[in-house]
């Protein structure tokens, strides 16, 4: 039993933390010397992808390999949990970025939570903006309070 909670608590553990390393990769390697990729979602799309697509795909990877890893290597199923939880902040991440915000695949939700609104509307902030510097607002999962209202349609 003991097992099964720490292993939830692994998951959600790493799931924030994730937000975390989003938020700092977003702040000083997207916006810092990964621009060159990342700036192409700061710009119209053309077409159905993006370069900055390429990020989903080598953070990916850690997920992957350790899903490999666990499995294969080890008879643990704690590093499995640490997989299960960088895969759910994924998942999460496309969810809520791809879809909710930027709708890329369209369906019509309009989110009633406030805890949403006020995430989409600081994504918008960030969107307010189309250059490398001063940009604001680099998290997924939290937002500030000012982003309560609605800022930007
Ligand atoms: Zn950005
Ligand atoms: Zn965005």
């Amino acid at each position: 039993m003991i097992e099964i909670i720490l292993n939830i608590l692994i998951v959600i553990g790493v799931f924030v933390f994730m937000e975390g390393v989003a938020w700092f990769t977003h702040k000083y390697i997207m916006h810092g010397f990964m621009w060159r990729w990342h700036h192409s979602h700061h710009v119209p799309r053309k077409g159905r992808f993006e370069r900055n697509d390429l990020f989903a795909v080598v953070f990916s990877l850690p997920s992957i390999g350790l899903f490999y890893y666990s499995t294969y290597y080890t008879d643990s199923f704690y590093l499995t949990s640490v997989a299960i939880g960088i895969l759910a902040y994924g998942l999460f991440y496309f969810l809520f970025h791809d879809v909710l915000v930027h709708q890329r695949i369209k369906f019509r939700i309009r989110p009633k939570s406030k805890y949403l609104k006020r995430l989409i509307n600081a994504h918008y902030a960030h969107h307010t903006k189309h250059t490398k510097e001063d940009c604001e607002s680099f998290g997924f999962l939290f937002a500030d309070k000012k982003y309560e209202k609605k800022e930007h349609a």
